[in-house]
């Protein structure tokens, strides 16, 4: 099942290909991961043969990542690697990826600012909230890249563009501000939004799709209005991550306050609670007003994806994909999808959606 994106804009950059996270570590042994380069190569092939026009990113200033990120972050993902290297993490212990192994909870510093830390080692868990986020020597080339791809497809449709989609990889929508996690480490869709509101889009709604919740993307708007962030996912209270974020009473706070919709699905869900579930979010955004959408598109809803228990097929991705290109102009953003059999063409049929309904 796919459909037609003929002239559809693809952004992309090759330098997404050069995070080679090389694993994870999932509870305390090292596993293979499914957060592969290939991802990028096969959705770019599928939409490439289904007739896109895929257009390479434009390199953005650090001021459009500011407007999401604290600067600390962004300076951590950019030198982390190179100080790993110099520490010897590699060749003289093994240690080929960087990874925390402390983490500064709430309950370890007990109330005491969270101090500058002289280890390398000891540094990593004050960003990083889990251990399957690795950073290798490619990672920030490819991490920036992303986000410029995000970048280049906003500007399409703050140009006039009715839809653009940014083939990111890594993904986004669990980075936070300050911190990062889930695969993810700048949040392409936040910055993708930011962007068009500093563009002139005066109220930008971030719908997620993804199988997962976007803790990251929840946490940034959290607390404001003109930014309103709806998600569908599978429901952490029924053992997925992220766990601790992503239930029905999270709804905003301050001038935020009732701008966040999540719905969370129970495990096996398929098409047509899912998609009443995407209604829910359309009908909470169109009540909101939208200028401009940001899709956090992630495919990980399918049958056939090893992360998640939800059962979403293509044609419901497809028909997700109209409901949502109703709502205004859309700069879709990829977040996860891992069964490389598959994800081209749930892509392909999203897109196919968005298109028919602008
Ligand atoms: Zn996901």
């Amino acid at each position: 099942m796919t459909g037609s994106v003929a002239g559809l804009p693809v952004v992309w950059h090759p330098d997404c290909l050069r995070h080679e996270p090389a694993g994870e570590v999932w509870l305390g042994v090292w596993e293979e991961g499914t957060e592969v380069p290939e991802r990028a190569s096969v959705l770019l092939e599928a939409l490439t043969l289904a007739g896109a026009a895929v257009i390479e990113a434009d390199l953005h200033g650090p001021e459009a990542l500011l407007a999401v990120h604290d600067r600390a972050l962004i300076e951590h993902l950019a030198t982390i690697w190179r100080q790993w290297e110099a520490g010897g993490y590699p060749a003289e212990y093994g240690r080929n990826r960087v990874v925390p192994y402390v983490f500064p909870t709430a309950g370890l510093l007990g109330g005491l600012p969270l101090r500058p830390v002289a280890a390398v080692h000891g540094q990593v868990g004050a960003f990083c909230y889990d251990t399957m986020t690795l950073v290798g020597p490619g990672s920030w080339e490819a991490i920036k890249a992303a986000a410029d791809a995000a970048l280049t497809a906003a500007a399409l449709v703050t140009a006039g563009q009715q839809v653009a989609y940014a083939l990111c990889r890594p993904p986004g929508h669990h980075a936070g501000r300050a911190s990062y996690g889930g695969s993810c480490y700048l949040n392409n869709a936040a910055i993708a939004a930011a962007a068009l509101r500093s563009a002139g889009a005066g109220r930008v709604s971030v719908i997620d799709i993804d199988a997962h919740h976007g803790n990251g993307t929840q946490a940034i708007f959290y607390d404001r209005a003109e930014v309103c962030y709806a998600s569908v996912h599978v429901d952490p209270g029924a053992g997925w991550f992220p766990h601790y974020v992503g239930y029905a009473d999270e709804r905003g706070t301050g001038d935020g306050e009732g701008a966040n919709l999540n719905v969370p699905l129970a495990p096996g869900t398929g098409d047509a609670a899912w998609l009443e579930g995407v209604s829910a979010l359309c009908e909470h955004v169109r009540g909101r007003g939208a200028d401009a959408i940001v899709v956090s598109l992630g495919v990980d809803a399918a049958a056939a994806d090893p992360e998640s228990p939800l059962q979403v097929s293509a044609e419901g991705y497809r028909r997700a994909g109209e409901m949502i290109g109703a709502l205004g102009p859309v700069v879709a953003v990829q977040e996860g999808g891992y069964d490389l059999a598959s994800i081209g063409g749930l892509v392909v049929a999203t897109l196919s959606g968005l298109l028919a309904a602008g």
